[in-house]
């Protein structure tokens, strides 16, 4: 549309910014009978002498120019044409005779006005627009890719297969091994500190002094400070089209959406801030003497084929502890038996079963020297033993 001489009706504006301005343009229309290419005022074809009907298009293109003059924008908002019951020729609202045949307007009716989205024309452009609205389809994925989800998920059906697949092997016991440990606490005079008033009851005081266990703000004044804000800056506006009105007498009215465009800047500004200095409050720190378990030396017994013992944790049972007393924390025993595949000279190490850790009761039945039905994985892991046949 021609960009000169414009005339904007007084925008309405609203909060956001966003004013609508509306322009009066001229329009053309199509001759049915010689096809010229006829200004939308014009009432016959100026090529041919044709009327323009009813069923004439108006439309806008890039040649519509906007209307200024005064009188030309009077007619062009003086309401839609009227339809001459004799001739099918359509007249100027403001004209009360046909244009065409001379006959009065009596109930010629008037052609109807419609509404076009933003960017149509008034031409016939269904065709068009619906091709360029057909979704499209998601690509289909590469065939490397189809191939090697296929690859590993295969490899992990195989894995899958192969673990849960269990299988009986003959095994031989070729060795015992038993460790038994006790971790242990003794009972003993240590040096701690604390502020006096989270000493712990039963402590004897060594020494104190004063020291700084904490800081208050105290406000000390104003200064100036440079402090970074930013600022939306109107940089200009968009203006977007916001629909038509083929207002039936060859001009439209044509709606417009006036965006404010901004850019954020960075500025930066001076600013009061209050100034504080810190003073420190000071507390009584404690040195103290009091009785703790603190741990021990682990104590531990290992053997084979024998018997597996506790070792003598030493522990006193004074009530109260005495300086010196050792106490029991934990008691850990460990049980490992080695085995070989029948005919194979390759040996296992078996810590556990079923994912547990061997027992005492099992690992005296897994004598040196037995023979027992184990079970193994698909992927060669010892799972169980059958104790019982
Ligand atoms: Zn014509
Ligand atoms: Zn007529």
């Amino acid at each position: 549309m021609n960009e000169n001489g414009k005339k904007r009706s007084a925008g309405k504006s609203s909060d956001s910014g966003i004013r609508i301005i509306e322009e009066i343009v001229e329009g053309f229309w199509d001759c049915p009978n010689c096809n010229a290419k006829n200004r939308g005022s014009a009432q016959q074809c100026e090529s041919c002498g044709a009327i323009r009907s009813e069923n004439v298009k108006f439309y806008v293109d890039e040649d519509s120019e906007v209307i200024s003059d005064e009188a030309e924008l009077e007619k062009a908002k003086a309401g839609p044409d009227w339809v001459c019951p004799f001739c099918s020729n359509m007249s100027p609202s403001s004209s009360t005779k046909c244009t065409g045949c001379g006959s009065d307007r009596s109930d010629g009716k008037n052609r109807a006005t419609r509404e076009l989205a933003a960017g149509e024309t008034g031409k016939d452009e269904k065709k068009s627009q619906k091709s360029a609205e057909t979704p499209k389809s998601a690509p289909p994925a590469p065939l490397w890719l189809k191939g090697g989800c296929g690859i590993f998920a295969l490899l992990f059906v195989i894995l899958m297969a192969l673990s849960c697949h269990e299988k009986a092997v003959k095994i031989e016991i070729t060795a015992n091994q038993w460790v038994r440990q006790i971790e242990r606490a003794e009972y003993k005079t240590v040096r701690e500190n604390a502020w006096a008033n989270e000493v712990p009851a039963g402590a004897r005081k060594f020494s104190s002094e004063r020291q700084v266990r904490s800081h208050k703000e105290i406000p000390d004044g104003f200064e100036e400070v440079n402090e970074e804000y930013t600022e939306k800056v109107k940089i200009g506006e968009k203006q977007v089209e916001d629909g038509k009105v083929d207002l039936g007498n060859g001009r439209f009215k044509v709606k417009y959406k006036v965006v404010p465009e901004y850019r954020e800047e960075k500025k930066t500004r001076r600013v009061k801030r209050q100034k504080f200095r810190k003073e420190p409050i000071y507390d009584e720190m404690v040195l103290y003497d009091i009785e703790r378990w603190v741990p021990f030396a682990t104590i531990e017994l290992k053997g084979t084929t024998d018997e597996p013992r506790w070792p003598d944790s030493g522990a006193s049972n004074n009530a109260p502890p005495q300086i010196g007393d050792l106490t029991e924390k934990a008691r850990i025993e460990t049980y490992v038996v080695k085995a070989k595949k029948d005919g194979s000279p390759e040996e296992i190490e078996i810590k556990k079963l079923r994912d547990k850790p061997l027992t005492h009761e099992q690992f005296m039945k897994l004598r040196v020297g037995t023979k027992w039905e184990a079970i193994f994985s698909g992927l060669g892991d010892l799972r169980d033993i059958k104790f019982q046949p």
